[in-house]
């Protein structure tokens, strides 16, 4: 059994963490955005962190997202689906989800922006694009040569707010070495916000182990779980 965790000390302390590292990039903690990742962890533990002030939360499948959201309906949260999604899927993803910060592929957006359409046709649905940076650990995200391609279009669907970019480098034991594929992500973003001719506020990067980094290289959301749910009993 592993011990519960004290999820309120635990967001308390990220959040401090946040700051610390925000001092050190010269930026102000209010531009970083904390999302709480709470797959495999119980409704139970995303009400604690809620109560503890918590307002985003990333989920990594959309079946286990539905099962949770029913307890959760009285919460006013912001629910992205950071995991990888099939097209199959789309539609409901894009009901269950505010945000899906996982996009990959063109076949899938187009799916998203016709469900976004029939469901919330004045609303647009928020999306990122998750970026492939080498590394043999991750099988999602677009790759660099296709990304230019992949904004374009997905800038010109109509339901769908390309809001930025996301990243999975490769695992690291020391965070400093995965800084460098965070510059690229930063990089990336500014080709493109030349491409598509608007900004790309969004820059999705760093996990429990590495947000310092990601922080100093400009990160605009990092997606925590370890650090406030505790570890995960299914490896993910
Ligand atoms: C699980 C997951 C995280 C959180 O990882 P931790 O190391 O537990 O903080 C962040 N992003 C994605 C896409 C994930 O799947």
């Amino acid at each position: 059994m592993i011990a519960s965790p004290n999820i309120q000390a635990n967001v308390q302390r990220v959040r401090e963490a946040i700051a610390d590292a925000a001092r050190r990039a010269n930026r102000k903690p209010e531009e970083i955005l904390l999302i709480g990742v709470s797959k495999t962890h119980p409704a139970e533990a995303i009400r604690e962190a809620y109560e503890a002030g918590l307002r985003h939360f990333g989920e990594n499948r959309v079946q286990e997202w539905e099962g949770k959201l029913p307890a959760l309906a009285d919460l006013h949260g912001t629910w992205h689906l950071i995991g990888n999604l099939q097209s199959n899927k789309a539609a409901r993803a894009a009901k269950a989800f505010h945000s899906v910060d996982s996009v990959d592929d063109w076949p899938l957006a187009q799916r998203l922006d016709r469900a976004q359409a029939g469901k919330h046709p004045t609303e647009k649905l928020r999306v990122l694009i998750e970026v492939h940076l080498g590394g043999e650990e991750s099988k999602s995200g677009v790759s660099e040569a296709v990304l230019p391609e992949l904004a374009e279009q997905i800038a010109r669907c109509e339901h769908l707010d390309l809001a930025g970019l996301m990243c999975i480098p490769p695992f690291r034991e020391e965070p400093e070495e995965v800084r460098p594929y965070f510059a690229t992500l930063r990089k990336l973003r500014e080709g493109l916000e030349v491409r598509v001719g608007r900004k790309l506020p969004v820059l999705s990067m760093g996990m429990s182990h590495d947000f310092g980094a990601a922080i100093q290289e400009g990160a605009t959301e990092i997606r925590v779980g370890t650090a406030i749910f505790g570890t995960r009993e299914r490896g993910e």
